[in-house]
């Protein structure tokens, strides 16, 4: 381990061995952390190079479980999203493309710091199980084409030694690490394409749109190095996605989006996302993707594949017609301006806080949830606003949050008298060779 350390601390190539053994090494605790926290800051500085990050990764994800999907029949799509804030497409590309005949077989996770995670958001519906066997996972699959379950514990364990070391070593914030964290364990799942939602902003993981295209396109090239297929698009986090922020009021909005009813915003990022899973899963092109991405929707056959996946994992799926089923917060509070304005920038990550202190997500790990909390964002950047608007109606069950969420979503709100510049809602996208394209030629995306 001395040598390893000694060559990435000389800016030299790792060897495929070097990196195997290191995994190895932390996953059999033979490697002392202070000589892996060596390593992750001598790669947080000199880098690792496209093929040092792909033997990274797939060390990584062979170092646990690796989930067999060969019993589904067909091609298996999968989307990550590197996480934001009222981010709910999972619950609406899912049943889209399942409803086109392109098999979901999806885990994902909870809900981390300011971020929402789709397991909580799912676990809100009444009766719904999100911990299946293997067997039940598969079967459900084949025969309705969508099952969404909680991440096995063992899913790539070296990234979790890893991912804990970086966090108190200033060592998270590397492409080559982040796109080897995330890839290790979207590889482990066991899916055959994969389409990555990349959010840029500053409710995001990745502050800038360069890092944004970076990661990326890193992580596409990590799939085509294991031989899966995966297409990167680039979306905006600097607002909140849709209006909803917190569990059930965020599978209403998903329901409302899949009836066609949704607000714009997250119809467009997550018909674009459904539609790249769609060229993915059925091989067809961007346009004619985008035809049936739409029709699913218009025809209702989204909508019913979702309360079809609601009733096969155990839910009530009379809460699609009836939203009274989510229960009710105690509190509902309209927080109005104080002044008049143009909303001119939102910091994003901290109205994600603020949702949290209403009881959306933990606090710590340990902390239960509170499904029916949460905010709707009634204003956004962009917004004309009058002193005494509504701005935002927070739902918790506690009074003395209210104080606090208040205080944190007024000063996550700026306001200026002229109309801020429009920033585009999706940046661009990344084709399965790793090639960036942006936005601008408004082709695909322009036309949802
Ligand atoms: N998400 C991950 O899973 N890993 C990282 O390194 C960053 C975000």
């Amino acid at each position: 381990m001395y040598d390893i350390i000694e060559k990435k601390r000389d800016k030299k190539e790792l060897s495929k061995e070097e990196i195997i053994f290191f995994i190895r090494g932390i996953c059999e605790k033979s490697i002392p952390d202070y000589q892996t926290s060596a390593l992750l800051m001598s790669i947080y500085l000199n880098g690792l190079n496209e093929r040092e990050t792909a033997d990274l990764t797939f060390a990584m994800s062979n170092s646990g479980d690796v989930v067999d999907l060969s019993d589904i029949k067909g091609i298996k799509v999968d989307k990550h999203s590197t996480g934001g804030v009222g981010d709910k497409t999972t619950l609406i590309v899912g049943p889209i493309v399942a409803a086109l005949g392109v098999s979901v077989a999806k885990m994902s996770g909870r809900g981390l710091g300011h971020t929402g995670g789709t397991i909580d958001k799912l676990e809100s519906i009444p009766g719904f199980h999100t911990s299946l066997s293997q067997e039940e996972f598969k079967r459900f699959v084949n025969e309705i084409k969508i099952s969404i379950v909680g991440q096995t514990g063992n899913l790539a364990p070296a990234d979790k030694i890893l991912y804990a070391l970086r966090d108190v070593t200033a060592t998270v914030n590397n492409i080559s690490l982040i796109a080897s964290s995330i890839m290790s364990k979207k590889i482990a799942s066991g899916a055959d394409c994969i389409v990555l939602d990349v959010k840029t902003g500053s409710g995001a993981f990745m502050k800038s749109p360069e890092d944004s295209i970076e990661l990326a396109k890193a992580m596409v090239k990590i799939a085509k190095s294991v031989g899966k297929k995966a297409m990167g698009v680039v979306t905006d986090m600097d607002v909140p996605l849709g209006i909803a922020i917190g569990n059930s009021l965020e599978v209403m909005e998903a329901i409302r989006t899949l009836k066609g009813e949704g607000p714009k915003d997250l119809e467009n990022v997550s018909f674009a996302l459904a539609g790249k899973m769609v060229e993915l899963g059925l091989n067809v092109k961007e346009e004619q993707a985008k035809d049936l991405v739409r029709e699913a929707v218009s025809s209702g056959r989204a909508i019913n594949k979702f309360k079809e996946m609601i009733k096969r994992q155990g839910g009530d799926d009379s809460v699609v017609g009836d939203f009274s089923k989510f229960g009710k917060s105690k509190i509902c509070y309209d927080l109005a301006s104080d002044v008049n304005g143009y909303i001119c920038e939102m910091i994003t990550d901290e109205l994600g806080k603020a949702a949290v202190v209403l009881g959306s997500g933990r606090e710590t790990k340990e902390s239960s949830i509170d499904f029916t909390a949460g905010i709707e964002i009634l204003k956004k950047t962009g917004d004309k606003v009058k002193k005494g608007e509504v701005i935002a109606r927070l739902y918790t069950s506690e009074k003395g949050k209210l104080l606090i969420a208040s205080e944190i979503i007024k000063n996550s709100i700026f306001f200026s008298d002229t109309i801020p510049e429009k920033k585009p809602l999706i940046l661009g996208f990344v084709s399965s060779d790793g090639q960036y394209g942006s936005n601008d030629s408004k082709t695909f995306f322009e036309k949802f």
